[in-house]
């Protein structure tokens, strides 16, 4: 039996590389200095999906919703193995909590024909969790949160480990199932270089805009949307048109998007700044590192 997975993968700021440069005044992030990537996660869930995919048939679909520029990550699936990739972009989604997040997945993914949908388990930046769960609430599905290995896929069943911190528990459930998925699961491929070289040209109709007008400076309104729909259609039946859903072609209910959406409010903003306080210089000898290790036996920094 083949199954058809849809994987949620955001694009997010590279959390590792924050420096005093990239914070704003106001302690918040300047997202714009930040190098943005696949949140390490997700790659972990499309990487289960390429799996199930190679193993059993059935298609992956990537969705990311973000700013125009997410497109990036979606052709890095594409890359790797995705067989489609839509992107949720609309100024109406700004400003959305991870309720109104999980809404605006929810109604994109209904849109699909699905058997297993996967999550990471958190993103980098919100670093909350939650959308997964919400989105599996929304749906209206069963979630598994935590899942380290696929044991068993049999039909409609399926079988699971999933990490409890002290330990792991096997979960067995029936599809449609949701899937949040972590680090430790697997060791996500990298791109494929043959994918590589078909794929770099996929773009999204908001990208085909930005290019056909680059390209005709001299093109009047008329002709541009003339050289956009013949672009746009060229890609499409070459399989290179990354989709471009907005919150009317999901049919979503704006009262549940963006700010109106979005219940929570951030009252205090407090930027914690990581600094030792002292170093200190290690012989690198054997002498050296045994004192390093017998000081941090000492501190019960380790046993
Ligand atoms: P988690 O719940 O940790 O993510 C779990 C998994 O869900 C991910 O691994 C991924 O698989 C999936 N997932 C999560 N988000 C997405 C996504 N966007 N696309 C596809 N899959 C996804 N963020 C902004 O970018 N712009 C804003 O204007 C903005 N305004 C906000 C306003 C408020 C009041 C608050 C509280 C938050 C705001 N955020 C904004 C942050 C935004 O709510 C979260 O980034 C988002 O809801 C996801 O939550 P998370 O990062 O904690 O994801």
């Amino acid at each position: 039996m083949a199954y058809n997975c849809v994987v949620l993968a955001k694009q997010v700021p590279d959390t590792k590389r924050i420096t005093g440069q990239v914070m704003n005044d106001d302690g918040t992030v300047n997202r714009s200095a930040l190098l943005a990537i696949f949140n390490p996660e997700d790659l972990n869930a499309l990487e289960l999906a390429l799996q199930i995919k190679d193993k059993f048939g059935g298609q992956v679909t990537v969705i990311s919703m973000g700013p125009p520029t997410a497109a990036a990550i979606l052709r890095d699936s594409l890359f790797r193995g995705a067989d489609d990739a839509i992107l949720i972009t609309d100024p109406r989604c700004a400003a959305s909590d991870t309720l109104a997040t999980s809404y605006i997945l929810s109604c994109a993914v209904k849109k699909l024909d699905y058997d297993i949908v996967l999550c990471g388990r958190q993103a980098i930046d919100g670093d909350t969790a939650q959308v997964g769960p919400q989105l599996a609430e929304k749906l209206g599905i069963t979630q598994i949160t935590y899942v380290e290995e696929l044991t068993e896929l049999n039909g409609k069943t399926i079988t699971l480990r999933r990490n409890i911190g002290n330990g792991w528990q096997q979960v067995k459930t029936t599809l449609p199932v949701l899937l949040t998925v972590i680090s430790d699961a697997n060791e996500p491929r990298v791109a494929a270089a043959k994918k590589m070289m078909k794929y770099k040209n996929a773009l999204t109709p908001i990208e085909i805009e930005k290019k056909v007008k680059s390209e005709n400076l001299q093109a009047d309104e008329a002709e541009i949307k003339e050289l956009i729909t013949h672009k746009c259609s060229e890609l499409k039946e070459k399989g290179l048109l990354i989709k471009h859903w907005d919150l009317n072609f999901i049919g979503a209910d704006l009262s549940w998007c963006g700010r109106s959406g979005s219940p929570t409010q951030v009252h205090r903003i407090q930027s914690v700044v990581l600094a030792a306080k002292e170093s200190k210089n290690i012989e690198p000898s054997d002498d050296g590192i045994a004192d390093m290790v017998h000081e941090l036996i000492e501190d019960k920094i380790i046993a």
